[in-house]
């Protein structure tokens, strides 16, 4: 493996399965998502599902409030690829149905199931189909004796409940856990979570909830996810929008891209413009954008406004393009290759593109 330049040192947690994607044990980050439909909604829940496959989503979850929602997992997951999970709420009936259906993990918190029997019934069903559970500490929903004892929900007080939580089930011999503790303002989430990561080897599910709309989202998640990332914790993340899932996906990944963790799909490197820019780089780099977002080439793509500085400041990019009067110039590597009109930029780099995926090695 390619050392990390960032020097991470990951904590080696418990390994677990969720369908095939392994959590924890030094797996890759894996990054998931949590659709927005109605589950009950088969059709749109899979076609959701569908585009968030295609945009790298390796672990989803589905809201299940009721038997019908338990119920339709089974005509989901026939018509998906990656692994579900089931988020459910209070009702133990549901977690049953759930797995019966064919969900590859249940979210839960064992301490709002209610007694002990109910826990038991839920465990003893995750353990007939081998499938793990993961707890899901929020700050918003603390149980009450501990936001008493800390005076309101401090990291402190996440962390006790989730350990509460965890030894719940490993006192019923179960382990397949994975846990979140997540709060949504960056410094909670990331004491909470360092704190947790001390006091015990569950896999960790990493990221800043409720974190908002797409501006404070991506910075409280990259903050918060990428913090935690940097320590070493964390084995699953998700980034929580007010958007389209698929945001969310993008951002998980632009994350691991900008720790150098895992590199999925094109890096696009583009220049913020100054007064020597006399193209319309941010409608060509919008559109280039696009363009490839579904692609899982790592590939550099630099999209420069000016022949001075771009293809100097973007050197190691494996294809760009630097505008000009009236022309564009295409490089790769940093070695101009060929000049063509303006015009042509998007379609010339995107052409470069295809070339590249067909063969990198002209490269
Ligand atoms: S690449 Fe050119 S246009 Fe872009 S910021 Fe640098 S100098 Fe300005």
């Amino acid at each position: 493996m390619t050392p990390n330049p960032f020097q991470i040192q990951r904590k080696n947690t418990r390994q677990i399965l969720i369908g095939n994607v392994p959590i924890g044990g030094l797996a890759p980050i894996a990054v998931q998502s949590m659709t927005n439909t109605h589950t009950q909604d088969v059709e749109s829940t899979v076609a959701q599902i569908k585009g968030l496959e295609k945009a790298g989503c390796e672990i989803i979850r589905v809201a299940v409030p009721d038997q019908e929602a338990a119920l339709a997992i089974r005509s989901i997951k026939n018509q998906i690829s990656i692994p579900i999970i089931a988020d459910i709420h209070f009702d133990h009936r549901l977690a049953i149905q759930a797995t019966k259906s064919g969900a590859d993990g249940l979210r839960i918190n064992p301490g709002n199931i209610g007694s002990k029997k109910k826990i038991k019934a839920v465990v003893d069903v995750a353990n007939e189909y081998n499938i793990p559970i993961r707890i899901g500490v929020n700050a918003g929903s603390l149980e009450k004796d501990l936001f008493d004892k800390y005076g309101g929900a401090s990291a402190e007080a996440m962390v006790e409940s989730a350990l509460r939580n965890i030894s719940i089930l490993e006192d019923l011999k179960f382990s397949q856990i994975k846990i979140s503790i997540k709060a949504s303002d960056v410094k909670r989430t990331v004491d909470a979570y360092q704190l947790l990561s001390e006091k015990t080897d569950v896999p960790l599910h990493v990221g800043v909830t409720e974190a908002g709309g797409l501006y404070s989202g991506i910075v409280k998640s990259s903050l918060g996810i990428g913090m935690l990332l940097s320590r070493g914790i964390g084995d699953t993340i998700r980034v929580s929008l007010t958007r389209d899932p698929i945001e969310e996906i993008r951002v998980g990944y632009e994350i691991l891209k900008a720790l150098e963790i895992r590199r999925r799909g094109p890096d696009i490197i583009s220049c913020p413009t100054c007064g020597r820019c006399n193209i319309n780089l941010f409608d060509i780099a919008e559109k280039v954008e696009k363009a490839v977002m579904f692609s899982t080439l790592p590939v550099k793509i630099a999209i420069m406004g000016c022949v001075v500085n771009g293809p100097g400041e973007a050197k190691e990019a494996d294809i760009g393009i630097a505008g000009g009067d009236g022309i564009g110039i295409l490089f790769k590597k940093g070695k101009v290759i060929k000049k063509f009109p303006q015009e042509k930029l998007v379609e010339i780099i995107l052409e470069a593109f295809s070339e590249y995926e067909k063969n990198q090695t002209e490269y």
